[in-house]
């Protein structure tokens, strides 16, 4: 039986879900190599478990809305430690004028809440009337929204929603790379309320035969629950460590790549080898130098994609010295109100076993990328920025007992506007070159749940190719 050898490059979610997914399905006929340069695996994946803390450093969850997600997990026998976020988290805030707003996902509320002007909601209901656009052009997430909803709703509710999910800026974000669903709203439907109207119907036609429809997504939250596992998330890659601890080469960082025949030469300081396809699952920035030698194109492609610097606050704090109800999410702050935060989580209102009895975590963010240098201020000014925002805007009267800071230099990639005709060039060039595969958050989707189904594609366009 002749063996097929696969080089996985980059030991965090999307390189050891790419292993799983091969090694499952090939069993013996898999020759499988790992490269990890870091003497811990994960990447951006990672948990402090301290002091009765559970301190994510990056990603917190993943949204329950992706079914290959959850049959990746049941398949790797890690579904009992799956832990949901708590009902009471469901609300979501909004900080204007040093206040918190909830975003309720229900229209009328909505309306009738103070957080847009009079003004601003009329306008989100004129939307209905505002004809589709006519060009087949790339458009920015802010120019689409103010577009269609006007410029109040897309600088207060957008925009930070903008920096939540991607630390990013919606003016230079592409919508149809980000948000391909609001694209195709528009396209199919003339309209996001036309679209959304449509799509009751068609629920409400099919629940009787399908059960619950689903929750839906919104600037009151995305679709699906974050769900995260007992002990953090790091137990994901603990776990994934141990199934394919045969074949991970830690402190392994691949220095060159080169074509050899039909093979791909894969170079560390420890040596080289051949394989018959090679993953790439590092940010794009390091494919960029590896593919150098082989595709100056490809690099130059890559070069472009740029990536938002991000800090992360972990806080615990004793829950008597906060003087308002935890009865949510947390907050998302518009870049117009000019505080340091971009927002802050409520860990443990969402996952309680992420602190102690009697005290509250919260996970508050800097930087994104209209401030990438604001990671350079150290942990310490850092963690001070935060607790000053959070102790205003949460009248918070005692100092935190708990604190860890990870500032992540490069943290997110930003799908900038012509991202779609870049990956198309990217592709092309490797459809030429053969054997190479660029897995990762760079290109189709920046969450885990993007990452693990772009790893389960390669995955199977290889074992297509060999079976
Ligand atoms: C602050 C933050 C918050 C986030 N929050 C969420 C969230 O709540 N939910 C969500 O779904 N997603 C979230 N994400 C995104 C999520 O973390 C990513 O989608 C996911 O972790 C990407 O995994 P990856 O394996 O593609 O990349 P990475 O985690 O970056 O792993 C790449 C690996 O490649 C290794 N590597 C690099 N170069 C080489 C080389 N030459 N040789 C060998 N190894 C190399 C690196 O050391 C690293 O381990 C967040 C990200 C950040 C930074």
């Amino acid at each position: 039986m002749k063996k097929i050898a696969v080089g996985i490059i980059g030991g965090g979610i999307s390189g050891l879900a790419a292993g799983h997914f091969l090694r499952s399905r090939l069993g013996e006929r898999l020759d499988l190599t790992i490269f990890e340069k870091d003497n811990r695996l994960g990447g951006t994946v990672g948990t402090t478990r301290k002091d009765g803390y559970l301190a994510d450093w990056g990603p917190n969850g993943f949204l329950d809305r992706e079914p290959l997600t959850l049959e990746f997990i049941r398949e790797i026998g890690l579904s009992d430690k799956l832990y949901p976020s708590n009902k009471l988290s469901e609300k979501r805030f909004i900080c204007r004028n040093n206040k918190l707003w909830e975003i309720s996902a229900n229209p009328i509320k909505f309306m009738k809440s103070g957080l847009l002007s009079p003004a601003g909601r009329a306008r989100i209901a004129f939307e209905y009337f505002v004809p589709p656009k006519r060009s087949d052009g790339d458009e920015s997430i802010f120019a689409f929204v103010s577009r269609r909803i006007g410029r109040e709703a897309a600088e207060t509710l957008i925009d930070p929603m903008v920096s939540g999910i991607y630390g990013g800026d919606a003016e230079a974000l592409s919508l149809g790379a980000c948000f391909p669903t609001m694209e195709q709203m528009e396209r199919e439907y003339g309209g996001l309320i036309r679209a959304m109207i449509k799509k009751q119907k068609e629920n409400r036609r099919s629940r009787g035969k399908i059960g619950q429809a689903a929750k839906k997504g919104g600037p009151a939250g995305p679709s699906g629950h974050l769900t995260s596992f007992k002990g953090g998330l790091f137990t994901l890659v603990e776990h994934l460590e141990r199934l394919l601890a045969a074949h991970i080469r830690k402190g392994g960082e691949v220095r060159t790549l080169e074509k050899s025949d039909k093979r791909i030469v894969v170079r560390t300081a420890g040596g080289e080898g051949a394989f018959d396809h090679v993953i790439i699952a590092t940010p794009s920035y390091c494919a960029a130098n590896l593919l150098r030698p082989l595709s100056p194109q490809v690099t130059d492609n890559l070069a472009q994609i740029p990536y938002s610097n991000l800090a992360v606050v972990c806080q615990g704090y004793r829950i008597e010295d906060i003087g308002r109800p935890l009865d949510g999410f947390g907050f998302l702050v518009p870049r117009s109100q000019r505080l340091d935060i971009l927002g802050s989580i409520w860990t443990s209102v969402i996952f309680p076993e992420q602190a102690p009895e009697g005290y509250a975590l919260f996970r508050t963010m800097l930087g994104g990328a209209k401030n990438n240098r604001v990671i350079e201020l150290g942990a310490e000014k850092l963690g001070e920025l935060a607790h000053q925002n959070l102790a205003r805007i949460m009248s918070i009267k005692a100092k935190p007992s708990y604190r860890e800071v990870i500032a992540w230099k490069d943290a997110i990639p930003q799908y900038t506007l012509g991202h779609r005709e870049r990956l198309a060039r990217i592709q092309a060039e490797l459809d030429r070159i053969g054997g190479i595969h660029l897995a990762g958050n760079a290109y189709t989707g920046i969450g885990l749940n993007d990452a693990i189904k772009r790893s389960h594609g390669i995955a199977h366009s290889i074992i297509n190719s060999v079976s």
